[in-house]
């Protein structure tokens, strides 16, 4: 993965524990936070995910560099088994024809750009959403450009807080995230339009800062309509169902940001039709892309290897070759029936709060306030985000 893309990643999916990963960040820096409140920034409708309604925390805050670290140290402790090519890039990849194997190589043959040469049973392609591997094993995919970039920066707050909130605003040019990095700092991904992502990070830091205060406080995109069709729904929800729901808090205010922490990344959707072929498997964002508002790019992610490696364990527990189709293919049903209807809501999600017309906004406000005041609902919802 390359770790510097963007500040922090919420972590809820705990594979990086199985590689032993888990125990050095955890000595090192992870936030945890136990709630998490969404809102709409056109009318008064909320939704939180908190401790009660789960039985532990409810995800890791991590930094990229912080994860790149703990894995790295973890790969030197396998040294007698691993053989990392560092500074060095794969320039071309020769594949085994299944069938004809007597007439081609029988193994996938990796040429490195420094003069290296590696075969290999089972190529995984990990290579990201720009994927060489799967474009010249020729995978197809479907993929689009989203007409939004992703500001992304470290936050100082105002006062030191117990910073156990994650907060995301969806205002009609995208959504603003801020998540807890330590009791004085968060990590900000404020998705929106290209030119204004560019013009946020022209600006000098104080106007920055009153841009995302602004964008978390402001109420200027509420109508009376909404609001009063709003009020109602929860009124007639609080007497149905007098103990749900749960009441908004106030994101706290930001007063700095880190130095040279403020960077832009074009956001984007993408998925392989197929993760595998003959002696190839793809995983991450080389099979599947998604946009950031639901923190789960790099959670589906380590969802891909968690399932890959544990078919592997098994097929090579049972002497099978690791790169024939039938264990494959396991991994490609599991994990598409698991990507595939987290892209599709995620790609929803994005296109319902992309409009402030008043009957979008009037659909999703009693969508988000019935989902609120369903505990069970929601327990479902991040029982599978968690997966
Ligand atoms: C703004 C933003 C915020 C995000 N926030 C979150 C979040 O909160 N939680 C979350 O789970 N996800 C988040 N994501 C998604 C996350 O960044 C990605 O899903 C994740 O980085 C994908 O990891 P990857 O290793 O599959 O691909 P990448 O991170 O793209 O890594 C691919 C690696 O392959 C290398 N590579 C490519 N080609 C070659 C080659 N020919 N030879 C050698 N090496 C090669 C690249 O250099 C790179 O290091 C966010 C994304 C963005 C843009």
């Amino acid at each position: 993965m390359s770790w510097n893309k963007c500040g922090a990643f919420v972590i809820v999916s705990y594979c990086v524990s199985g590689l032993g990963a888990w125990d050095h960040i955890v000595n090192m820096r992870c936030k945890p936070y136990n709630k998490m409140q969404v809102w709409d920034a056109c009318s008064d409708a909320l939704i939180t995910f908190d401790k009660e309604n789960l039985q532990d925390e409810m995800a890791y805050i991590v930094e990229n560099d912080i994860i790149v670290a703990a894995l790295t140290k973890q790969l030197h402790t396998l040294s007698d088994h691993v053989d990392v090519q560092y500074r060095t890039k794969v320039v071309k990849y020769t594949w085994p024809r299944p069938y004809q194997v007597s007439e081609s190589i029988p193994w996938v043959q990796v040429n490195l750009a420094n003069g290296k040469t590696i075969h290999t049973k089972l190529l995984i392609g990990a290579d990201g959403p720009n994927s060489m591997v799967r474009r010249e094993a020729g995978i197809p995919t479907v993929k689009w450009n989203y007409d939004q970039s992703a500001v992304v920066a470290v936050l100082h707050l105002s006062e030191p807080t117990e910073n156990n909130v994650a907060w995301q605003r969806f205002l009609p040019t995208g959504p603003i995230a801020m998540l807890p990095l330590s009791d004085s700092e968060s990590s900000l991904v404020w998705s929106t339009s290209h030119q204004h992502a560019e013009e946020l990070l022209q600006l000098d830091e104080e106007s920055f800062v009153d841009a995302i205060n602004s964008a978390f406080w402001s109420n200027e995109n509420h109508s009376e309509l909404v609001e009063t069709a709003g009020s109602v729904f929860r009124t007639a929800l609080s007497v149905l169902m007098p103990d749900s729901g749960s009441a908004r808090q106030l994101p706290p205010s930001v007063a700095g940001i880190g130095p040279k922490s403020r960077v832009m990344f074009p956001l984007g959707m993408g998925h392989a039709t197929e993760y595998i072929r003959h002696r190839v498997a793809l995983i991450g964002d080389a099979a599947h892309r998604v946009h950031p508002l639901a923190g789960q790019g790099a959670n589906l992610g380590f969802g891909d290897v968690a399932y890959l490696t544990q078919i592997l364990s098994q097929a090579a527990y049972n002497g099978k070759d690791l790169g024939a189709m039938q264990h494959l293919l396991e991994y490609e049903t599991e994990r598409q029936r698991h990507n595939l209807p987290m892209m599709a809501a995620i790609d929803l999600m994005k296109r319902m709060y992309s409009s402030n017309a008043a009957p979008m906004v009037l659909l999703r406000t009693f969508g988000l306030q019935a989902t609120n005041a369903l505990p069970p609902l929601k327990e479902q919802i991040m029982a599978y985000a968690s997966k």
